[in-house]
């Protein structure tokens, strides 16, 4: 690290004001250097450009040799050096890698610390970068996370049948329907129906539909049933190595299955020889646990509208579920066996509820875990809200709208803690 000639200890030592230690931290947005000093200072700061600088003049000061040294470079100070001006003042610039706001203030004896000068500075990248995008106009494209939607049965086969005579297939299809709405309304993801209408389709040529669509995940929806017109709730399952965890699981995905045994033509235990080898791929592994993980955040939201039958995330070897490098999850929404679940099956406002609380938990999700290259994994920078801040006035000072600013960090109400951090999207 370079010095301008080293402050000499000169006559005016005594009375003058010493530099006994500079300590360097990060905080969120900016970097903080507290000078500790042995009695109060006369200071004052400006910047440069052509490089980015921060001066800072401090009257009638000295600091031992190679003080400055001991702080180091980082992402935003290219280096700092220091020397005499005037013979008693001391004069410290920072090196930077691009344009700070520099602030400023002297604290006084407080606990076992003495005089302290604080000089924070500010990182304006994030809200430059997103105005330099725009003026550019050269965004690089960033495409929307894609949920595969698979409504379960249909055709010939037509699923479980309520009392009232309610088919699975139908109930299902219509629900596929109302999540196809609900996640395209949302910034950043949009949504492909694997069925749109009523026609057979094999769990394989199911699978082959989401990757035909570089799907980032499927959801498939059923409703269960049970010969005891007790059993309502919802359960979510995501694909296990080892086969079920519960026997419930296991009896689930045999009957699941074996729509395709009847009707589909497959020899599924061929295709499980297969699959067993593809289980030992690490990548699978992965997938495991992003749909463990995806099916966590929907059943967390599907606790609000339904009574859950498992409070856990299920795991079963359902075939529609092992599409390898697609973390998938089956969520059996409610129990058509049970008259009461069957009605709401049925209902468009309960339809809505659950597509709502399916989008929620996917967006939960998405916004922790989007893939590189999709709007959502992109971000200009991070904010952290200040006391009186409110989504219109983030939205305004970075150029973008209170949806996208939603959007970005799966926000379902506009309310707004401060110290909450927040995403600033690109656009
Ligand atoms: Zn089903």
């Amino acid at each position: 690290m370079a010095t301008l000639p080293a402050a000499p200890l000169l006559t005016h030592a005594a009375t003058a004001t010493k530099v006994k230690d500079i300590r360097l931290s990060s905080h969120q947005g900016y970097l903080r250097l507290v000078f500790d000093l042995n009695k109060s200072i006369d200071h004052s700061i400006f910047t440069l450009d052509k490089p980015d600088r921060v001066v800072l003049d401090l009257k009638n000061t000295n600091m031992t040799h190679g003080m400055v040294d001991r702080v180091g470079a980082n992402s935003l100070i290219r280096r700092i050096r220091s020397g005499v001006r005037n013979s008693n003042d001391l004069r410290v610039v920072f090196d930077l890698q691009h344009e700070v706001k520099p602030r400023s203030f002297l604290l006084g004896p407080s606990g076992k610390a003495g005089y302290r000068l604080v000089l924070d500075l500010h990182n304006e990248k994030a809200s430059s970068a997103v105005v330099a995008k725009k003026q550019v106009g050269k965004k690089k494209a960033l495409r929307d996370v894609i949920i595969a939607i698979d409504a379960g049965h249909g055709g010939k086969d037509p699923g479980a049948l309520g009392k009232k005579g309610t088919k699975e297939k139908t109930v299902t299809l219509q629900m596929a329907k109302r999540l196809e709405k609900t996640i395209n309304q949302q910034k950043g993801m949009k949504a492909v129906l694997i069925r749109r209408k009523d026609y057979f389709l094999r769990l394989r040529q199911r699978i082959e539909k989401a990757r035909e669509h570089n799907a980032d995940m499927m959801i498939s929806l059923h409703a269960d049933s049970f010969p005891d017109p007790r059993a309502r709730g919802s359960s979510i399952y995501a694909l296990s190595v080892d086969g079920a965890t519960s026997e419930t699981a296991k009896l689930l995905a045999e009957k699941e299955n074996a729509a395709d045994l009847l009707f589909g033509d497959v020899n599924l235990a061929v295709e499980d020889e297969m699959i067993k080898e593809v289980l030992f791929d690490l990548s699978l592994t992965g997938t495991i646990r992003s749909s463990l993980d995806i099916g966590d955040e929907i059943l967390r939201q599907i606790k609000y509208i339904n009574r859950v039958h498992k409070k856990e995330v299920q795991q079963a070897g359902f075939a529609v579920l092992k599409a390898p490098n697609i973390p998938s999850v089956l969520l059996e929404t409610a129990f058509i066996s049970n008259p009461r679940e069957e009605k709401k099956l049925k209902s468009a406002a309960h339809q809505r509820k659950v597509a709502n609380a399916i989008s929620k938990g996917v967006a939960n999700y998405f916004a922790r875990q989007a893939p590189p290259g999709t709007w959502l994994s992109a971000s200009a920078g991070d904010y952290k809200v200040r006391s009186g801040d409110t989504l219109g006035s983030i939205a305004k000072r970075y150029r973008t709208s209170v949806e996208n600013l939603r959007a970005r960090n799966a926000m379902h109400t506009s309310s707004l803690n401060a110290g909450q951090v927040l995403k600033i999207p690109v656009s």
